[in-house]
């Protein structure tokens, strides 16, 4: 059965006017689930409208009002965690202990939109001169726009719409059109949480749709996550059209394991790092430095065995712990870095070609996969492959494998594994990344603190969420006041001046 995936416009489903649609497929048996309607611009102009229509009333409703819409939502994701989770299984393909693990880092960011009122509040200074007050207020831009990729489709949404709402933003979603149905789940509990028709808008679709959203005037502000090439192109093209606009790209995350460090630690936080969702995720680990030939000898034996024995099955199976990956074109493309990385001499300790599940043969399946010998110059160690393939490569010293991560293009995440509070210290005093992690491998930031890479992992000014996150949706405005001295000072007869 393949049903028909729809739009959200003004508190509806909606099926659009654009004739074009994509196929959705469950990637564990390659069956298509689902056809996804693609938006052209006149069902992306309907949202815009929509949102437009729906901004001032949502603007005048009350941070506290907001912050209980938020709430309400919040504990519907509580008591349908499971029911997201099984819909993200379906046209991702992670496993589901995984989903719900994806769910709950996007509630924690509802959680942190709840506080509306405390993270509205603003500065004021008394005597800024004599008489003189000033204080600043932080106001909606409007309509904002979110365009996000398939690897988190609960999350990486969650990072964005929860803030703009609470800050008083009507919000219109772009979601993957690989996995499209996670956002319309959401759509429907924030209207079921009481959200007005038009705060909360989904329109799917694909470039056509994006770029109609990047050329509407009343969209105030872009916010994207995605791959590097896309994340440029979305940032020039919505700067150029005088929107505000924040880009998260692709990554290429290396840790650092010195001699010192904890190697069974290490080797649990790589395998995780590493092959969990498939390593389709932006701060999966896929590049491990071993400091020393000794370190990196006795990681390899203890990472090899482990990998092999790594369960991969459909998600839905509470055996699997890896999942396949998204769709048979990336399923290709990661084999032809594997391919690639053989070719260019590094060494297959792992080969994850090949493999086949009884019942599902037609599954995006690909098993996890270890090279090690992997050097500066090859193409699996420059590019971003996103699946589940771990790259060792070998550095002499602490020093070569800090100037490794500081010359990677990618700046997003990083982590070093040590005993060593000086070499911890040093490395996050100069590591060139957004994200830090001294003995944690996937260092993602709490939604009270903000996340985002540095150099091509983002364009823009602001992370995501936490305080940035707030700065991102809100326009500043500082107000000085003076009060003329009124009643308090009686009646007076004489001409009033300045003096
Ligand atoms: P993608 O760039 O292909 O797609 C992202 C979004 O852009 C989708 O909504 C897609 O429809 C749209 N899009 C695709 N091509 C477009 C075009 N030519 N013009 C306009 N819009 C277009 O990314 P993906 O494959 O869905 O996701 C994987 C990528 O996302 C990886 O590179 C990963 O590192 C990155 N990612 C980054 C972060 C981060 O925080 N930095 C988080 C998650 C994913």
């Amino acid at each position: 059965m393949v049903h028909a995936i729809q739009h959200f416009i003004n508190g509806r489903l909606v099926p659009g006017t654009g004739t074009r649609t994509a196929s959705v497929f469950n990637p564990a048996t390659g069956e298509q689930t689902g056809a996804v309607a693609l938006a052209n611009a006149a069902d992306v102009r309907a949202a815009v409208d929509a949102a437009q229509a729906a901004a001032p009333g949502w603007a005048e409703t009350t941070p506290l009002r907001r912050a209980r819409i938020l709430n309400g939502f919040l504990r519907l994701l509580e008591e349908r965690i499971d029911d997201l989770a099984a819909v993200i299984t379906a046209e991702h393909g992670k496993v589901l202990s995984d989903a719900k693990g994806e769910v709950q880092r996007g509630m924690e960011v509802v959680e942190f939109a709840t506080g509306a009122p405390h993270i509205l509040k603003s500065e004021f200074t008394e005597t800024v001169g004599t008489g003189v007050d000033s204080h600043a207020v932080r106001q909606p831009l409007g309509v904002v726009a979110g365009i996000t990729p398939f690897n988190f489709p609960a999350m990486v949404p969650m990072w964005m719409f929860p803030v703009a709402l609470a800050c008083g933003n009507t919000f219109i979603l772009k979601p993957s059109e690989r996995d499209p149905s996670a956002a319309l789940l959401l759509a429907a509990w924030l209207k079921e949480a009481g959200l007005p028709d038009g705060v909360f808008n989904v329109v799917q679709g694909d470039k056509d749709a994006v770029d109609a959203l990047l050329d509407a005037p009343a969209v105030q502000a872009v916010s994207f996550v995605g791959s590097t090439p896309i994340a440029r192109y979305i940032y020039q093209t919505a700067t150029a059209n005088g929107k505000r606009c924040q880009a998260l790209g692709g990554a290429k995350n290396h840790m650092i394991i010195l001699p010192d460090a904890d190697l069974d630690q290490a080797v649990d936080a790589l395998m995780g790092a590493a092959y969990g969702s498939a390593g389709e995720r932006c701060m999966a680990v896929s590049v491990a430095v071993p400091v020393g030939q000794d370190t990196a000898d006795a990681l390899i034996s203890r990472l090899t065995p482990k990998i092999r024995a790594l369960k991969v099955g459909p998600g839905t199976d509470p055996e699997s712990e890896m999942g396949p990956l998204v769709t048979a074109p990336h399923r290709d493309k990661v084999h032809g870095y594997i391919d690639r990385g053989v070719a260019d001499g590094a060494t297959l300790v792992v080969d994850g070609r090949g493999l086949r599940l009884q019942g599902y043969e037609n599954g995006y399946f690909l098993g996890p996969t270890l090279f090690d010998n992997v050097t500066t110059d090859m193409t699996i160690y420059q590019e971003e492959i996103f699946g589940p393939v771990l790259s060792v490569a070998r550095a002499n010293t602490y020093a070569e494998a800090v100037d490794w991560i500081n010359a990677h293009p990618y700046g997003n995440g990083t982590a070093i594994f040590t005993r060593d509070g000086d070499a911890a210290r040093d490395f996050a005093h100069r590591i060139q990344a957004g994200m830090v992690g001294i003995n944690v491998p996937i260092p993602v930031p709490m939604a009270f603190h903000s996340f985002g890479g540095w150099k091509d992992s983002l364009f823009g000014d602001h992370h995501m969420h936490g305080p940035e996150g707030v700065r991102f949706y809100t326009r500043l405005k500082t107000i000085t006041t003076r009060w003329p001295t009124g009643i308090r000072a009686g009646a007076e007869f004489a001409m009033p001046t300045m003096a």
